[in-house]
């Protein structure tokens, strides 16, 4: 599932090849955008800029137009150069942006919509969305003020998985971060200690950092490895549903406390 590190990495290679340079077609074939005359409205603009927060991708098209996508668990984009395959078949694409040397593709949506700049600014959902875990500066007083609001009952896993919290961590990132952090997701919020906390956020920047910049993710220590040896410690690591949504988290029970 694409987490923060997947959508940075996208839009840096989009960026690369739209902004600046002449797009001489866009095409929307899912039948969902058919009516919404997207080629029409985006005729002769260029795009200004392509940027990720969390898991959102913003690209901002001259004229105050901009395209917002959340890919959830089964979108892509995909960047090829002209006249080259695509990963995923020709039917599952959403929308098609075509430059003389390349195209950018969003593959099964399911988030995709043209809004203006104003309205991106006031969508509640967009609004509401914590500091981004991969921000060039991370705002740790910001996440650290967002966790202590919310419910200390509320399992510290759970907490950092919710968007309003921080964003762009996602079921993977969130495992990982604990266990190099040696925090169980399972404690409490409210009896996680700000270091702890912060620990957690620092562990998964530096872990998201690289795979934002060149789309290759580390070895996993726990994550989907119930039931083999903690590579720290030893004991058998556990998975278990967690949270109302039951993502399964992955944790060391001998060494994260
Ligand atoms: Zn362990």
């Amino acid at each position: 599932m694409p987490e923060g590190d997947t959508i940075h990495y996208a839009a840096r290679r989009v960026r690369a090849v739209l902004v600046d340079r002449e797009i001489r077609s866009i095409e929307t074939p899912h039948p969902r955008h058919r009516m919404d005359n997207w080629p029409e409205r985006l005729a002769g603009r260029g795009v200004r800029s392509v940027d990720a927060h969390g898991k959102h991708l913003f690209m901002r098209f001259e004229g105050d137009l901009t395209l917002h996508s959340h890919l959830r668990m089964t979108g892509k984009w995909g960047v090829t150069r002209r006249g080259e395959r695509w990963g995923r078949a020709r039917h599952r694409a959403w929308l098609v942006i075509a430059t003389d040397d390349h195209e950018v593709v969003e593959f099964d949506g399911p988030v995709l919509e043209l809004m203006t700049e104003s309205r991106t600014r006031f969508d509640l959902r967009l609004a509401a969305l914590g500091p981004d875990i991969l921000a060039e500066e991370f705002d740790e007083r910001d996440y650290l003020r967002r966790l202590r609001e919310d419910d200390p009952t509320r399992g510290f896993g759970d907490a950092i998985l919710d968007q309003r919290n921080l964003a762009g961590i996602g079921n993977l990132w969130k495992a990982e971060a604990c266990f190099t952090a040696a925090v169980d997701p399972w404690k409490k919020t409210g009896r996680v200690s700000d270091e702890e906390a912060l620990a957690v956020a620092r562990a998964a920047r530096t872990a998201m950092q690289p795979p934002a910049r060149n789309g290759f993710r580390v070895k996993r220590q726990v994550y989907e490895r119930g039931g083999l040896p903690c590579p720290r410690c030893g004991t058998l690591v556990k998975g278990r549903g967690q949270g109302d949504d039951n993502r399964t988290t992955w944790w060391c029970p001998g060494c994260q406390s």
